[in-house]
């Protein structure tokens, strides 16, 4: 736990206290149309966390108001998930659906009280009515209902004998509001569509805005906390709970940040497109920001905690970088798991002048974890060590073995190359060595000095393993889908060796490779015929040197510790920003409470908007990667100007260049200054859209994939994304996914 009080808790205790409520009552409320990912972690951690410091009780409610795109499975995940990280929900797993008789009564109430109406408007027409920030909207006509009209028409909403979209009910408040939320917000929907829980007893749902407060209300709940983009959302909540004066005590809302993570996609919808396509086998390949994927990869309930603790609750959005919550998982095991050996690309050593064979024992862990344990580690004349712990012609500072250098085995001795045997093609088939004798470990006399000590298993002993090495699923620090996938991130060795006791000692479930990461026994494809592992996490955070490298510029470090404070509300200024992004712009509400928030964000954007009229794209480039570049310098230090971004920005929107090559164009911009056009001509970046260049290229990678034709051709439409994967690769990104994407579907139908 750190130290510090959040902001939630400080209300909590303040609530506690002024008697405002008498037990801490939280919940977790996921709508069941996908797996929990990394962000629902941090608010299980949230809801469960401050249930359990105040001696309340955490529900779990299934949100699943939205008949089309929930399911049991997504259930299960969501339980499970709660679970795996160690709350508890008792018997407190509730159904928003088992209210629907309930929230149908309060519509009646409402109705009954004139505060509610059936609206007949189309859905442009509601649109429309709504008005624009600074001018209000007007009322429909159909607001005039009496009682008994809108009683009866209700009721017919609810007996199927309308269409999706005839009619909607609606609260009657103010269509002049200045939050736009409050302007008769839609209480209930029409929608034929079977449930599955309900099945096909209702063809009328209720929306978030009114099912919510209601279920909340309901449980009993006292602190209703949620993510910021619901800030608007909250006058309607505790408008419906007043109008229909429900008795005291009720819940209050309270908003906070949600988490971003670069590298990674976190929506369900987005991830939902990754299992769909085909890109991930599954909600929990390892390589998933899911709870299923981590639990599956390797990653402790202990080290996810840690790092939403970590990360801290904080008011404004913000990007959380992905090394850190590695690092949070190197750091958890690094305390716990044994180490072991494993070669995962051997090459054979003979050692000549060694006869027999002997069992060393090997204590698991080192001096500074506070475990005991150890193994047998055999060892004869014939050991494997990987390939590249070997070098004929070393470079400079190699201090591994090579011809004139010994090496000491780990636990064992020290040997040195004698001989190099190689194939006719001339590769290294076989090293042949000698040890000394006295140089054991432990009780070395030979006074042989060497730079290294190097893994390797025992040749005879050795047992052949798979191992899945797992990397980042996207190269790109804020990937947009599919094209920024990381081609790399896995890599399956099937004939990796390792040592016997991890096979037959069954000490532990995670293990340190020494020298290679730490690994996991996979849950689903393990068995005693063929291990298979997974690699969790590196030694090093190998992604940080390799930005280093390729950029002298120093990186955004994520912060530590993000500061706690109160969710401040925003100011009348930022609000009508915010309904003006959401509205009149079309922003998602993600984007416009960064942008509304931050005045020098929102100024650089409309300066953009004065030169090109793309409200959308303007938005993204200057959230993301703007934002970016001001967290390092001051705005009068950036290289680019808005007149640049703009122009950027067009040349994507005329689909001059493609989306991936527009991120390489910014990062030439924000180092030189440099026009985007001249960059995009200097570098002939251009998008090709032409489909007579694509179309060969097409040709080309269906020759060299004949079994993926034939699998795709069988059916496995899924193999669509590696086809369109394997053009946009071929042409460095500059291909247009959209023409590709079309041109390879005619191509294999
Ligand atoms: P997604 O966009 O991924 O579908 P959501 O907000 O629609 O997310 P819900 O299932 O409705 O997902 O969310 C359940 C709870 O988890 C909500 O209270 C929501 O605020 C919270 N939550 C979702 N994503 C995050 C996140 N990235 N960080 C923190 N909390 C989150
Ligand atoms: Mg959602």
């Amino acid at each position: 736990m750190s130290e510090s009080k959040d902001f939630l808790r400080t209300i909590v205790e303040k609530d506690l206290e002024s008697g405002k409520c008498k037990e801490v009552v939280t919940r977790f409320p996921p709508e069941p149309n996908g797996f929990p990912h990394i962000g629902h972690a941090k608010s299980i951690f949230i809801n469960f966390g401050i249930a359990r410091d105040y001696n309340g009780h955490c529900n779990l409610r299934m949100d699943d108001t939205n008949p089309t795109k929930e399911d049991t499975k997504y259930v299960e995940a969501l339980e499970d998930a709660v679970q795996w990280l160690g709350f508890d929900f008792g018997d407190n797993l509730y159904f928003t659906s088992d209210y629907f008789p309930k929230i149908y009564d309060y519509a009646i109430k409402l109705i009954k009280m004139g505060k509610a109406y059936v609206d007949s408007l189309t859905e442009e027409e509601l649109r429309e009515y709504r008005g624009m920030v600074k001018e209000a909207g007007k009322r429909s006509k159909y607001a005039e209902r009496t009682v008994e009209e809108n009683l009866n028409l209700f009721e017919r909403m609810k007996n199927g004998e309308f269409k999706d979209g005839e009619h909607v009910l609606r609260a009657k408040i103010d269509m002049g509001a200045a939050n736009m939320k409050m302007r008769d917000p839609l209480l209930y929907r029409i929608k034929h569509a079977h449930h599955f829980r309900t099945g096909d007893d209702w063809c009328i749902y209720p929306m978030y805005d009114f099912a919510h407060c209601l279920s909340d209300y309901t449980e009993g709940i006292s602190h209703s906390i949620c993510t910021l983009e619901f800030e608007n959302n909250r006058d309607i909540y505790n408008w419906v709970l007043e109008e229909l004066e429900l008795e005291l005590p009720r819940p209050y809302q309270h908003e906070f940040a949600r988490l971003g993570i670069n590298y990674t996609v976190m929506s369900k919808r987005k991830l939902l497109e990754l299992v769909e396509g085909g890109q991930v086998n599954g909600w929990d390949d390892p390589r998933m920001p899911t709870i299923a994927g981590y639990k599956r990869r390797g990653y402790t309930p202990e080290s996810i905690l840690n790092f939403c603790d970590q990360i801290g609750i904080a008011k404004a959005n913000s990007m959380v970088d992905v090394a850190q919550l590695e690092f949070c998982i190197r750091d958890d095991l690094n305390k716990k798991v044994p180490r072991v050996m494993c070669v995962l690309d051997p090459i054979k050593v003979t050692i000549q002048n060694y006869d027999g064979n002997e069992e060393i024992d090997a204590p698991y862990y080192p001096h500074d974890v506070p475990k005991e344990g150890s193994r047998k580690l055999p060892f004869s004349s014939e050991i494997y060590i990987e390939s590249d712990d070997f070098m004929e012609n070393p470079p400079k500072g190699y201090f591994r073995l090579t011809p004139d250098q010994p090496v000491r085995l780990k636990h064992a001795y020290i040997i040195s190359c004698k001989e190099v045997v190689k194939d006719t093609n001339g590769n290294i088939t076989e090293i042949i060595a000698e040890y000394s004798p006295e140089s054991k470990s432990g009780s070395d006399t030979s006074g042989i000095q060497v730079k290294s000590a190097i893994h390797w298993v025992d040749a005879a002993s050795a047992k052949a393993v798979e191992v899945r090495v797992y990397d980042r699923l996207f190269k790109d620090e804020t990937p947009e889908g599919i094209e920024d996938i990381n081609p790399d991130s896995l890599s399956v060795i099937k004939d990796a060796l390792i040592e016997p006791a991890v096979i037959t000692d069954k000490h532990d479930d995670r293990f340190q490779f020494e020298r290679q990461g730490y690994f996991y026994t996979d849950p689903v494809d393990y068995t005693d015929e063929k291990p298979v592992f997974n690699k969790i996490v590196g030694l090093k955070d190998s992604w940080a040197k390799k930005t280093k490298a390729s950029e002298p510029k120093p990186k955004p470090q994520a912060k530590k510790v993000q500061v706690d404070g109160e969710v401040v509300a925003m100011s009348e200024v930022q609000k009508a920003l915010f309904e003006k992004y959401t509205g009149e712009f079309g922003l998602n509400s993600e984007v416009a409470n960064i942008l509304a928030r931050d005045e020098h964000l929102s100024s650089f954007y409309k300066e953009t908007l004065s030169i090109l009229n793309s409200p959308v794209s303007l938005a993204n480039i200057v959230v993301n990667e703007v934002a970016r570049e001001l967290k390092q310098m001051q705005e009068s230090e950036l290289k680019f100007t808005t007149k640049q971004i703009a122009e950027r920005v067009k040349m994507v929107d005329d689909e001059t260049i493609s989306s991936k090559i527009a991120k390489v164009v910014f990062e030439v911009m924000a180092k030189s200054g440099e026009d985007p056009t001249q960059i995009v001509e200097d570098k002939g970046l251009v998008q090709i859209s032409d489909p007579s260049k694509i179309l060969p290229i097409i040709d080309e990678i269906i020759a060299k994939n004949p079994d993926n034709v034939a699998k795709f051709k069988a059916g496995n439409t899924k193999l669509l994304g590696f086809f369109v994967g394997q053009v946009l690769k071929t042409t460095g990104g500059k291909a247009n996914p959209k023409v590709v994407n079309e041109l390879v579907a005619e191509k294999l139908k």
